[in-house]
């Protein structure tokens, strides 16, 4: 399932870059003007239905904060339940939690235990979880939370991006396969 050209360009033309943000020498892909531009937004959402309507996904989950935007709306799509992947200290019950390396420092996300079923298994099999977040830089926040859906007993069939900086080689750290509906290179 691929974009047209001219669905391409509608969603190329929608999402900002702001230079500078949130500090010297990095380009921040603002994706606030692709959600308030209802063309762009349906053409996207009409997009990803189309390619995971035939995965017989269980669960979408989705990444804080830009991630629950996109799956939320998807998982609504699919008739799926939506399953927040957080950042540490932010989710009620019990949790499962992994730590990633930042340029400086570590960070950390969570996922309730319960939050795909008992043990993550869906009629006694994994159940099957598509992980979206907006964008992939490294891949280290995604690699953390592909890892937190394994190790609750689901299994991450496939991690969804909006936009993809290939130059940084995200996709080789995710131990799932990837899909990213657009590239900069
Ligand atoms: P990473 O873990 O390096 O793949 O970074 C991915 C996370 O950081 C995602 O949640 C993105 O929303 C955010 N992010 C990283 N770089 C950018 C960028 N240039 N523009 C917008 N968001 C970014």
């Amino acid at each position: 399932m691929t974009l047209t050209p001219e669905e391409k360009s509608i969603l190329e033309a929608s999402i900002r870059d702001i230079p500078d943000f949130p500090k010297p020498g990095i380009v921040f892909k603002d994706i606030t003007t692709l959600l308030n531009n209802p063309h762009a937004y349906k053409t996207l959402m009409d997009h990803l239905t189309s390619r995971y309507k035939s995965y017989e996904l269980d669960y979408i989950a989705g990444i804080d904060a830009r991630g629950f935007i996109f799956g939320a709306a998807l998982a609504d799509r699919l008739g799926i339940g939506f399953v927040p992947v957080r950042k540490k200290g932010k989710l009620p019950y019990t949790t499962v939690s992994e730590k990633y390396a930042l340029e400086y420092g570590v960070d950390e996300v969570e996922i309730h235990i319960d939050a795909f079923g008992d043990n993550g298994k869906c009629n006694g099999s994994p159940a099957k979880v598509l992980l979206i977040d907006d964008l992939i830089a490294t891949g280290g926040t995604a690699k953390a939370a592909a890892n937190l859906i394994n190790k609750v007993g689901a299994e991450c069939v496939e991690a969804c991006f909006i936009l993809e900086l290939t130059f940084l080689h995200g996709r080789e750290n995710i131990d799932a396969p990837v899909y990213s509906v657009l590239q900069v290179d």
